[in-house]
């Protein structure tokens, strides 16, 4: 029988789709592999073509010799850093210039480099230049939000093959997230308590919709998931901004992401993806009803008119059978017989 969830966040509906259901490896990709090549003379990314891309906001390591991230403009940013925020209110219309910063962050000098497959120690590289990036902008006062995101295969939206992630920093709050803050904070008012640390504290009880646990993060498939295997990596620490994550946390997240992405890599045949990190806007940094996580959305079906139409989404794998599937692939077993072959 097919079943209604609600999100307790959102509050949105979803269809868990049990008669439609498909196993979880019914849903893996089945397409040529990619196989770029380590090195791409054309690439404006790969090492040696650094003076293509606009100067270079920052690099670990930082002394100016090989690097292993660099940061730099987009060179087609969706928002320009040299607009001026100025909100114009004519009538019923509002506009602001565009202004806003687009960074680039190149995770790798390696072109055919893959986080589910990369140590965790440089996939820690590249979250350290999230959090360096993300809190030098929320000191801006013109900086409203700060969205992280990275997109993986055409699907997901990217067109550049070497890997990297991207940050936009919009002098606006969009509608949903400001949704989603106010809805965090009712929740506060009326029960005292992070809605997100209750949703962890019983998601850890109940166990079957945990997909890992870490010493300071969970990896969970949502109750009322909207799509199959999105999984949502949360700090067990109450933490509103991502700004606020400790060095040893970054290195225990590194971990935690790169063991859920290659758990999709072995599980789904490197399915296209999307990743974002959804932190409190930054003028509510540090508030005790807000809670950041990190959302990883395998890009497995794609939204069609019912969804467009009612902004309800409809979900053809149970999250508890996404979670148990993704317990059992075993990424250590999985990377040590790809090395046989
Ligand atoms: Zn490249
Ligand atoms: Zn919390």
């Amino acid at each position: 029988m097919p079943e209604l969830r609600q999100n307790f966040a959102t509050k949105e509906w979803v269809i868990i789709a049990t008669e439609r259901a498909k196993r979880p490896e019914e849903m893996a990709t089945h397409r040529a592999p990619r196989n770029p090549v380590s090195f791409n003379p054309k690439c404006p990314f790969c090492p040696g073509n650094e003076s293509i891309t606009p100067p270079e906001v920052m690099r670990i390591p930082a002394d100016g010799g090989a690097w292993n991230v660099r940061v730099v403009p987009n060179k087609f940013a969706a928002l320009s850093r040299d607009a001026q925020p100025k909100r114009v209110i004519h009538r019923q219309r509002r506009s602001i210039e565009g202004f806003g910063v687009h960074d680039v962050i190149i995770e790798t000098p390696d072109h055919a480099g893959v986080l589910a497959l990369m140590p965790d120690a440089e996939v820690a590289n590249t979250l350290r230049c999230y959090k360096s990036r993300y809190n030098d902008l929320c000191l801006d006062h013109r900086i409203a939000h700060v969205t992280l995101f990275k997109n993986h295969g055409a699907d997901a939206g990217t067109s550049l093959e070497h890997p990297h992630s991207q940050l936009i920093a919009s002098p606006v709050i969009s509608y949903q997230i400001r949704q989603r803050v106010h809805e965090a904070l009712r929740h506060y008012d009326e029960f005292g308590e992070c809605m997100f640390c209750q949703m962890i504290e019983e998601e850890l009880e109940e166990k079957q919709r945990i997909v890992m646990l870490t010493d300071h993060f969970v990896a969970l498939e949502l109750y009322a998931s909207p799509a199959p295997f999105s999984t949502h990596i949360y700090p067990r620490r109450h933490m509103a901004s991502f700004g606020d994550i400790s060095a040893a946390e970054i290195t225990d997240l590194a971990r935690t992401l790169r063991t859920v992405l290659a758990k999709l890599y072995h599980g789904l045949q490197d399915p296209d993806f999307n990743y974002t990190i959804r932190s409190a806007p930054s003028e509510w940094v540090g508030v005790k009803y807000f809670h950041w996580y990190l959302s990883v959305i395998p890009r497995l079906t794609r939204v069609a008119g019912f969804e467009l139409g009612s902004g309800m989404f409809i979900n053809t794998v149970t999250p508890e059978s996404a979670a148990d599937f993704l317990r059992n692939v075993k990424v250590e077993a999985a990377v040590a017989a790809a090395e046989k072959v």
